[in-house]
């Protein structure tokens, strides 16, 4: 069985880019019946926060991505967030000190920083020069106890090549001696991020490892991490990297780039989870509209692209109004609903409540994309405004008054909600007795139900606020009747 992970470092907002990694990660893993594993890499202790690794829990819950073990889930092969793993790390580090592998380092950051500016300044590519790698190991011991602080370097073997099959990109191979002796425990007793990951992986069983490109030169130090301990070498699959459309690592500049900004603005999560799937990966043929359970039966890592994938805003939208249109009433009404309370709007959330706010919402699709902009759209239904001007000239125009005044008085005795049908009556009698007929009949009690030139069809907008004004909700829905009033009276 497949076990997989995401490797999160907790820093901050969940980038979509890394949301990204985590659903091919999820995917591939229902795919072939895998395990999923999340591991927080919280061992950059200044950066890492407890509320980043709570949101990000939440984003990722959010998203619709289920993993099987993880720190709050636990598992077999917990714990799951490297804070707590450290003892694990030192020993190991151990391990190759024993070995011969790995040695004490007692260089200063000014001592580092000179030796990178004397590389830089020989044209040599800036890394660590090596200086402690021969220090007696009884020695450095010595100096340890009489107070020093040491970080430990792995030394990388020289002139090897260091190859990996990865899924995505085919057979990746680097140079060793273009790589430099690595820390790989800090001089303050926390793991750096190459050498925990391969404790890790190893130690979770991890048999494959999909991560972003970013980190294919880590891997190349990390395979020969593995082979120090002659751990065997888990497959890899690098992700490209998430693009805006001029070509440049997507972030605030292009747009949203955070799961809970979308989130916020009312993308759907399986609109979100569609539309990373399909980023940099394609089922080959030309669906595109897809669930989770279709995403993955479909997914398959060989077929990720190579090349960096654009995010393209304008799509994702266009998706999310597709899987809008795909909910039935009530659900939509469930996923408008936190919008509206948001706006201002309150109201009992029954089935009956909420399958007329999902009416409501599937009107709007046809106007807006997101939920957050039919929360704005939404006053709409509750009370009419008429822009300056509009109930004087209604009032003041004959034909216009007298279809206005006619329509009043059919409904003025009804209960509502009065049904759209009852309004296609009154019309064509008002268009028998007074021969007023097509838009001068109709455009004038589109302005007194709307206050607006165009918008929503009528025979949708009645229906709603209609019904709406017998729903208990703050601000109430003005029915016809009461809307009509405001010029009639
Ligand atoms: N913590 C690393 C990151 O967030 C994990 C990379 C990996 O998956 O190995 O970039």
């Amino acid at each position: 069985m497949t076990r997989l992970r995401f490797a999160p470092s907790p820093t901050g907002f969940v980038h979509v880019g890394n949301a990204r990694t985590a659903l091919f990660n999820f995917l591939h893993s229902k795919h072939s019946n895998g395990q999923l594993v999340l591991r927080i890499e919280d061992t950059d202790l200044e950066r890492s926060k407890k509320e980043y690794e709570d949101n990000l829990i939440k984003d990722l819950r959010w998203l619709g991505i289920v993993w099987e073990e993880g720190p709050d889930k636990g598992g077999a092969e917990g714990p799951y967030r490297q804070s707590e793993r450290t003892g694990l790390y030192n020993e190991y580090a151990h391990k190759l000190i024993d070995a011969g592998k790995a040695y004490y380092c007692f260089c200063t950051p000014e001592e580092l920083e000179k030796q990178k500016e004397e590389a830089i300044a020989a044209g040599r590519p800036p890394g660590y020069s090596g200086k402690c790698r021969n220090i007696p190991l009884a020695e450095a011991e010595k100096m340890i106890k009489a107070g020093q602080e040491a970080a430990i370097r792995f030394a990388i073997p020289s002139g090897v090549a260091v190859t990996f099959q990865d899924l995505v990109r085919g057979e990746v191979t680097f140079d060793s001696d273009l790589l430099h002796d690595l820390v790989i425990i800090r001089s303050n007793g926390m793991p750096a991020y190459n050498f925990s990951v391969v404790i890790d992986d190893h130690l979770m069983k991890i048999d494959l490892v999909v991560r972003g490109e970013d980190h294919l030169s880590n891997t190349a130090r990390q395979v020969l991490l593995y082979r120090a301990f002659t751990f065997p070498l888990p497959k890899f699959a690098h992700l490209s990297m998430v693009m805006g459309a001029d070509n440049s690592k997507l972030s605030k500049r292009h747009g949203s780039t955070s799961i809970s900004q979308f989130r916020e603005q009312g993308y759907l999560p399986q609109a979100l989870f569609n539309y990373l799937a399909l980023l940099g990966w394609s089922p080959g043929d030309e669906t595109e509209i897809m669930n989770a359970d279709q995403l993955a039966r479909k997914f398959n890592l060989e077929k990720v692209s190579k090349s960096a994938a654009i995010f393209d805003y304008q799509k994702l939208k266009w998706m999310n109004r597709e899987h809008i249109r795909l909910l039935d009433h009530l659900q939509l009404g469930r996923a408008l609903e936190p919008f509206l309370r948001q706006a201002g709007y309150s109201f009992p959330p029954t089935d009956e409540q909420l399958q007329w706010i999902g009416k409501t919402a599937s009107v709007l699709s046809s106007y807006t994309y997101l939920l957050g902009e039919m929360a704005g759209e939404f006053g709409q239904f509750t009370s009419i405004e008429f822009p300056e001007g509009m109930v004087r000239e209604l009032r003041d125009n004959e034909r216009a008054y007298t279809v206005i005044s006619r329509v009043y008085e059919a409904i003025a005795q009804m209960k509502s909600p009065v049904a759209f049908q009852e309004i296609v009556t009154i019309t064509k009698t008002i268009q028998k007795e007074t021969g007023i007929k097509g838009k001068e009949l109709y455009h004038p009690i589109r302005l007194a139900l709307t206050g607006k030139e165009s918008g929503i069809e009528l025979s949708d907008f009645i229906p709603i606020i209609e019904e709406g004004s017998i729903l208990p909700l703050t601000p109430a829905v003005q029915n016809m009747k009461s809307r009509l009033e405001m010029i009639v009276k």
